[in-house]
């Protein structure tokens, strides 16, 4: 009888999720993958085999609210009728934040769930949706084992000083730290570079998450030492709701000269902001791309969100001490070849030669030459995942 792990990767209004079988050469092989998205007013289901291939699709249609509790026994269910006599071992979820004490994957329990809500202030609009997934699992399977996978613990190697704020010690003290985010996907871009840029490997590599979130990661011999989140999911470069690094001092003036409440204020640092509200349009990369041309505010969030990284990969290659190499991935990284031209140009100054044909043609190496390379590499949060759900319940 095989074994599989479900991994589950839950965003605000969105799930996705892989099934992996364990196979002859002990390797995890993925067997299905899909998300769930647009929950609850508009959820659609797609699904793919092992090789990529679209199996499923289903559109819940208007009027029909998928909470949390009915995907996932939707989504049980349908994994259920697929897998049928194989045995699920385990499920992994990947967990927003693990604080300062979690810095490796650890098996689901009442205790943990009561420490993993105390850490709710630290990502508000987060952790919440990961920790009523797993509630929802554990009541529709108590007897599944269920891993939490920390999406900060990849960060635990940066340096103490790449992770204080120059706030006064007590305040510190009670964990207002940098913690950084993303780090599943860091970690599963860290498991790969060696084969492909031993090199960078071993040595100075900027890696960019450009996803719905998106952040940079600084890794010395792919161990992280600086990254472009800080306490929570919203420092850093611009996201697509999200609006990044800010002037403090914004948030004063809104509370003052626009009466907002704290509530308020994070709506629209949270929602509000990044590529949505400075295109005034959309969050979504494809859809300012394709308005560019004929929308200036379109144009600008893209040059804003352009600039902004090119201005944070310099400040990591300074703490780097020199760059092998930089790394996209996500969506926007996997998919925008626009983005990654332009940003390379721009950091032509370390010596990228970016090949153009190659770019185009999304193979995996981006640049030429002997100097720091460029690769774009698809991430696999869902792989790391089932990997640590294996080895935790072992
Ligand atoms: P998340 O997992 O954080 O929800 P994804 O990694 O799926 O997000 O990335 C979503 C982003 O990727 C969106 O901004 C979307 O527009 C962008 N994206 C996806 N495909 C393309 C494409 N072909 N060109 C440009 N951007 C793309």
């Amino acid at each position: 009888m095989s074994t599989l792990y479900l991994a589950l990767n839950a965003g605000s209004s969105s799930l996705k999720f892989a099934i992996f079988r364990e196979e002859a050469d002990a390797k995890l092989g993925a067997v299905l993958r899909g998300r769930i998205e647009g929950m609850p007013a508009n959820a659609r289901f797609t699904a793919k085999d092992g090789l990529g291939t679209p199996i499923f699709e289903k559109q819940w249609t208007d009027g029909e609210l998928l909470d949390h509790e009915a995907t996932v026994r939707y989504l049980l269910k349908w994994i259920d009728e697929r897998t049928a006599g194989q045995r699920l071992a385990a499920c992994g979820h990947r967990v927003v934040h693990g604080g300062a004490v979690h810095t490796k994957p650890v098996v689901i329990s009442d205790r943990l769930l009561i420490e993993l809500e105390r850490l709710i202030p630290l990502a508000p609009l987060h952790q919440p949706h990961n920790l009523a997934l797993i509630r929802v699992v554990t009541a529709l399977r108590p007897d599944l084992l269920q891993v939490a996978c920390f999406d900060t613990a990849f960060h635990q190697t940066q340096p103490r000083i790449a992770q204080l704020f120059a706030l006064p010690r007590d305040i510190s003290e009670r964990g207002v730290y940098r913690y950084g985010f993303h780090g599943l996907s860091y970690e599963y871009i860290a498991s790969i570079l060696s084969e492909l840029d031993p090199r960078a490997a071993m040595g100075r590599t900027v890696v960019a998450h450009l996803g719905n979130g998106a952040s940079l990661c600084a890794m010395q011999a792919c161990k992280s030492v600086a990254t472009t989140m800080g306490l929570s999911p919203l420092d850093g470069l611009p996201m697509g709701t999200r609006c990044g690094t800010l002037d403090p001092a914004v948030v004063f003036y809104l509370m003052r000269e626009l009466n907002m409440g704290a509530e308020e204020v994070e709506e629209l640092l949270y929602n509000k902001s990044g590529l949505l509200g400075v295109s005034g349009r959309s969050s979504d990369m494809r859809a300012l791309r394709r308005h560019a041309a004929s929308d200036p505010n379109a144009a600008e969030a893209i040059a804003l969100f352009t600039y902004r990284m090119v201005r944070e990969i310099g400040a990591l290659v300074s703490v780097l001490g020199g760059i092998d190499a930089v790394v996209f991935t996500a969506g926007i990284g996997e998919n925008d070849r626009m983005l990654r031209a332009d940003v390379l140009r721009e950091l032509s100054w370390l010596g990228f030669q970016l090949d153009q044909r190659a770019n185009e043609a999304a193979v995996s190496r981006l640049t030429y030459g002997t100097g720091p390379q460029a690769w774009m590499i698809a991430t696999d949060e869902e792989l790391m995942i089932a990997q640590h759900s294996r080895t935790a319940i072992a």
